[in-house]
């Protein structure tokens, strides 16, 4: 289970989340290896908008469930799991930000 960033960070990219997370598990829009530095780059010049939605990601092998990326989102973009966002009609968000990371969501059968 994992922290997921959800659809409300797509064009926002905020990163007051980066801060936040005690183990480094939030990167993106563009680098897994990095702390979001590429967002002001991008939102400088622009070149924000070639990137198809755009949003950070939580590595779902590293975040360790402590919250504190939760109140900090500007936009409330962050769910405390993945059942959370498949609740809200955004499964969308969970493949991707597995995705990003180079694995793949796999929904257990209840
Ligand atoms: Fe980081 Fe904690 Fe948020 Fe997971 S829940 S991404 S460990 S701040």
């Amino acid at each position: 289970m994992s922290y997921i960033i959800g659809k409300k960070c797509v064009d926002v990219c905020d990163t007051a989340c980066v801060s936040s997370c005690p183990v480094d598990a939030i990167h993106g829009p563009v680098f897994n290896d990095k702390m979001g530095e590429e967002v002001s780059y991008l939102k400088d010049t622009e070149d924000i908008k070639s990137i198809t939605n755009p949003q950070l990601y939580i590595n779902p092998k590293t975040c360790i469930n402590c919250g504190a990326c939760l109140p900090v989102c500007p936009v409330n973009a962050i769910y405390d799991s993945e059942e959370q966002a498949i609740q809200n009609d955004d499964i969308y968000s969970v493949e991707r930000n597995y995705k990003f990371f180079g694995s793949f969501y796999k929904q257990l059968k209840k």
